[in-house]
């Protein structure tokens, strides 16, 4: 890897803002012309760190730690040099042109800002025809049912997928972009899989759309949502995974909450994308939700760098009591002690804003309770406690979620509070606690608390050795970059296919295992673990030979299988002829690209 001028590292110190830095870490204080924090460095109660916005640098009083904002990057996140300097780089827009010049990095670096530049585009568009189009009245009735105003949309940048899709793909092309880039942004795909001439469709049409933003603010994926009450698809529908876009780690709404949740002090989670703007329109500014799935453990991580609290206000009903579980165990996990806020039963967010006003609900949120609390609120009077079943279901189902808990003191205490709520000795419970704490994972199969312990991601055998090998070899990484386009589909359909995107997405420099050590801990734990089970692979002689074998093996596998579903459909005796015809040609078309792979791999 080259080395970075010294003239882009003062542009790159240049572009960037000490304060909004650590400030996206941790909640700042303002104190005269500086700003202050409890030191990350050291263990303190006043807060003694202090950041200097006219210098551009922080000091610390008590532990004397101080450095300027790649400083603090090389300290807290444990970063080498360089990749402190990429990181502010990227965050500001910087391009970074090494003294070694390397077309392959430059290639991956322009693949992804083309990425960005089609999302941006696709959502801007999308927001002129929601406010101008004349068939978008349906979605701006909509909107205005719901009591978003014209400036809401303005604000999240609202948009209306056009009913006839072919328009939006006129448009990107008429901007610039190709097939392949729409496809991989995962805003749609080939109409037919074999056949790049019969054309694209997109995923998104006649529907509502939600730009999604990552940390810096640039539109990397959509949430849309259908607007007709006949529409068969599902209510929200979101880009496919790509190298920018991954469910698991966008919280929606965090670029604009991030300030508020640093004033207030915790961070409010809610389930969906409209309680989210409905909220933060109300002045609860410190709102953001999931992308429709589950709070993950990365959500969890992500919130922790801005809040030491969270209150969750999900739906009041049982979907919404799960969900707020789901969400309790990872966030207790990490040692985030959690509040819930019990709507009314029947209501949501948005009708409980609508019927009561803003005033009501800062009062709910002001006596939102302990997350036990508030959960034995609701289940104790559906809960029959002289019935013995009934009553171990309850003690099973809360010992598993405080087993949870990752703070000894948070979890001590909730255990004396539900004790005295059930009228139970404290002991009994805790020993109770403390079974679930020790059961096996595999005793758990079958309950909601399976992935909480931390399960390693599944990987294919293959995909893994690949993962493997971009870790090791640049040469077998570069090589794998250059396959991504052929590999597209396989890897959407091959367990662990996101998580070798993801690495060939970042490609960590494999010549300092520093580097490699610290992508590793950026990713999520799952992944981790799974990586962590081979990582003693020895890097073959020649790795980019090994890839192209595995790569090879990849594509023949995922073509046999495809080859193997068309062929059962061929076996169904009401087929049409027509079809029939289709699906013949289409299993010679397969053979045919069969037959042009590497015959070793060919059952
Ligand atoms: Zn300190």
């Amino acid at each position: 890897m080259g080395r970075i001028p010294e003239e882009t590292v003062a542009q790159v110190l240049d572009a960037t803002d000490i304060v909004d830095l650590i400030g996206s870490y941790f909640p700042l204080k303002r104190a005269g012309t500086n700003f202050v924090c409890n030191c990350p460095f050291h263990q303190e109660k006043t807060a003694s760190f202090n950041i200097n916005p006219a210098g551009q640098y922080y000091h610390c009083f008590g532990c004397k730690e101080s450095g300027n904002a790649i400083g603090f990057l090389i300290n807290y996140e444990n970063l080498p040099f360089i990749d402190a300097v990429k990181k502010l780089a990227d965050r500001a827009n910087i391009p970074i042109i090494e003294d070694v010049y390397d077309p392959e990095a430059d290639k991956r670096r322009r693949r992804i800002s083309r990425l960005k530049e089609i999302n941006n585009e696709a959502a801007r568009y999308f927001h002129k025809l929601l406010l101008k189009s004349p068939d978008a009245q349906h979605a701006r009735d909509y909107l205005k049912s719901r009591g978003f105003s014209k400036e809401t949309a303005e604000k999240w940048l609202i948009g209306w997928a056009p009913k006839n899709s072919s328009i939006f793909l006129n448009h990107l092309k008429a901007k610039g972009f190709n097939g392949g880039e729409f496809k991989n942004a995962g805003l749609g795909n080939l109409r037919d899989k074999d056949n790049p001439r019969a054309g694209l469709y997109s995923k998104f049409y006649d529907q509502l759309s939600f730009p999604i933003k990552n940390d810096y603010g640039d539109v990397v994926g959509f949430s849309c949502r259908i607007l007709r009450a006949d529409d068969k698809r599902g209510k929200y529908i979101n880009t496919a995974d790509s190298p920018l876009f991954n469910k698991s780690n966008l919280l929606f709404g965090l670029d604009q909450a991030r300030k508020a949740i640093g004033r207030e002090k915790f961070a409010l989670i809610c389930e969906g994308q409209v309680d989210t703007i409905v909220l933060h329109e109300a002045g609860f500014e410190n709102t953001v939700s999931g992308l429709g799935t589950a709070f993950t453990e990365q959500h969890a991580r992500m919130l922790k760098r801005y809040t030491n609290h969270v209150t969750l206000c999900y739906d009041a009903d049982s979907a919404g009591l799960k969900a707020a579980d789901k969400a309790f165990d990872h966030l207790t996990a990490i040692g985030l002690p959690v509040k819930l806020v019990h709507l009314p039963a029947g209501h949501d967010p948005d009708t409980y804003l609508q019927e009561f006003g803003p005033d009501q609900f800062k009062e709910l949120l002001e006596n939102a309770r302990d997350f036990f609390d508030a959960k034995l609120d609701s289940l104790l009077p559906q809960t029959n406690l002289s019935s013995a079943s009934e009553r171990a279901e309850l003690l099973s189902d809360l010992s598993k979620s405080v087993a949870q808990m990752s703070d000894a003191l948070l979890q001590d205490a909730t255990i004396q509070i539900i004790a005295t709520r059930l009228r139970i000795g404290t002991d009994e419970f805790r020993q109770l606690v403390v079974t679930q704490k020790n059961k096996p994972t595999y005793d758990r199969r079958g309950n909601d608390h399976v992935e909480i312990k931390t399960q390693p991601t599944i990987l294919d055998k293959t995909i893994s050795y690949l993962c493997h090998l971009s870790l090791k070899s640049n040469e077998a990484a570069e090589y794998l970059c250059e396959q991504l386009d052929s590999l597209y589909e396989p890897l959407q359909e091959t367990p662990g296919g996101n998580l070798l995107q993801t690495i060939l997405a970042r490609r960590p420099d494999t010549s300092s295992s520093g580097t490699v050590q610290a992508f590793l801990l950026t990713l999520p734990e799952p992944d981790q673990l799974a990586l962590r089970q081979d990582f003693n692979i020895e890097i073959p002689e020649n790795p980019v030979a090994s890839a192209t074998e595995a790569v090879t093996l990849l594509l023949a596998t995922h073509l046999q299988k495809k080859e193997a579903a068309l062929r059962a459909q061929l076996a169904d005796p009401n087929l049409p002829p027509d079809q029939m015809i289709l699906i013949v040609e289409e299993i010679k078309h397969m053979q045919e690209f069969l037959k042009n792979l590497d015959s070793r791999f060919i059952r």
